[in-house]
This record gives structure tokens, sequence and C-alpha cells, in this order.
């Protein structure tokens, strides 16, 4: 079921790319047939140059997509052409952003969709990391709003007094033997990632700042959760955390003793 909806999930991004693609390549076909002919000499060979070489992308992108949707299809990644796939995705993310605002499409949609899309693009990746390699990103917002601890400076600041999920995503993180960050932003977000350097990161956010910290690592691998948010956005939010254990387990090096569990998103 979980499969399902992601799958509806990523259809929204990936056809609005794919609907952004072919509007420039009609657009760039149509002025290199027809709008020529009024023009001078040299105002022609600018718009020849300038047409093909917007037609050259969208088809290099149009690959780059095609690339994508295989390797979600097939699950498995196209190695030497990763980079492609990825600069397809993260060049054009602001052109579809503003296509569907255009098609009234809500932002959130979008980003959920993009979020889904980057999850299982990286989930193809055969690789595995070693717990020493992951950092477990986690926005302060899962903190009860009426807590006094600092926990952003240290974690361990934490009373469990039981008022909300951190003393639970603590022992997460100590379980797995992952380095976990409680940031109040994208600045302490860089500033964790500086002081880690890891080599894949499980993120939990809002749409919002999920979309922007994937599109910021980039090519660091990011896997985005995105949390709950009963009381609004921002205040006293929650994670799933049998997701978010999921989600660590997939990307983890088998531990001796552990068997991997298998898992989509
Ligand atoms: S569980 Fe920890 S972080 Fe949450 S409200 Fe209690 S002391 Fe604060």
């Amino acid at each position: 079921m979980r499969e399902i909806k992601q799958e509806a999930k990523k259809r929204t991004f990936l056809g609005l790319l794919l609907a952004v693609l072919l509007f420039f390549m009609v657009a760039a076909v149509y002025l290199l047939l027809f709008a020529r002919d009024p023009l001078a000499p040299f105002s022609r060979s600018v718009m020849l140059v300038v047409t093909a070489t917007i037609l050259f992308c969208a088809v290099l992108f149009l690959c780059g997509l095609l690339l994508a949707i295989l390797s979600i299809m097939q699950n498995r990644t196209f190695q030497r052409l990763g980079w492609l796939t990825g600069k397809t995705l993260f060049l054009l993310y602001p052109l579809v952003v503003h296509s569907g605002r255009l098609l009234h499409i809500a932002q959130e949609k979008i980003q959920h969709s993009f979020i889904a899309v980057n999850n299982r693009l990286v989930a193809t990746r055969p690789q595995k990391t070693a717990a020493k390699d992951v950092l477990l990103l986690l926005p302060h917002c899962l903190q009860n709003d009426s807590c006094d601890y600092k926990i952003t400076r240290d974690p361990a600041n934490c009373r469990r007094c039981g008022k909300c999920q951190v003393p639970d995503l603590l022992d997460l993180a100590r379980h797995k033997e992952v380095a976990l960050e409680i940031v109040s932003g994208g600045t302490l977000a860089r500033q964790a990632i500086a002081k880690h350097r890891p080599r894949a990161i499980v993120a939990v956010a809002c749409e919002r700042d999920l979309s922007s910290g994937i599109l910021d690592s980039f090519p660091l691998p990011v896997y985005g959760v995105v949390n709950e948010r009963p009381q609004g956005p921002c205040t006293n939010t929650r994670v799933d955390m049998a997701l978010l254990e999921e989600t660590l387990d997939s990307i983890l090096q088998i531990r001796k003793g552990e068997s991997q569990q298998n898992v989509v998103f």
C-alpha cells in the first residue's frame, strides 16, 4: 500500500518534468522552423545557435529523465550516467515548481513528489553505508515547545520526560550506531554535515526544508522522511518511527548477526 502511494507521488514530479522538457523542445523546434525567415541574417544565426542549444539541452535532460524512470522501474543504478539523472532532477527542479504553480498544483505536493523520487533513486544505489558514515538529521520542532532544555547544542540534555519523541530518536540512533544532530535551520544543518562529514544522511523535516536540503547537499545522498504536523507547521511535530527505522535499515551495511530488511520508500 505504501509503495502504491509512493508511485502516485513520484508521478507528479516526473510528469511535470516531462511536460517542461516537451514545452522547451516544441518551442525550440517551432523557432527553428518558423520564426527565422523575418529576421536579418545575423539575428537569424544567433537565433539558430540559441534554439539549437536549447534543443540539445532538452534532449540531454530528456535522456536524464528516462534514465531516472528506468532506475525507478528496474530498481537499479546506471553508474556511469548517474550524474545525468542527478543534474536533470536538480537543475530543472525550480522550473518544475514554477510550472506546477502555473497549473495550480500545490508546491507542497510537488516537493513531496520530488522527495519520493529522490528517495527511490538513492535507494537504488547498490552500495550500503557503514553506520559511522550515516548522519540522522532532525529538526528541533520535534521537541515539545514547552521544554526548557537546549537539545540543539547537545541532544543528551533531554531529560526524557516523555512529552515528545526525542528520547525514542536518541535510542534509535544509539541502537543503529549512527550520529544524530538536532538542528534549528539550514545553517546548523550545514555545520552538522561539516562536523560529521557523512556519506549518507537521513533527514526528517517538512517538504520545503527537505527539498532544499536535498538540493543543497547534492551529490551527497539524502534520504528524506517527511514529518507529521498534527499541530500545524513547526510546532510539536512528530515522525513515523517505524518508517524512520526502515529507512535507516535500508541504507546501513548489515552488521554481524543481523539480517537485511527489504524496504520500499
Ligand atoms: S522528552 Fe526531552 S526534549 Fe522532549 S520535552 Fe521532555 S525533556 Fe524536552
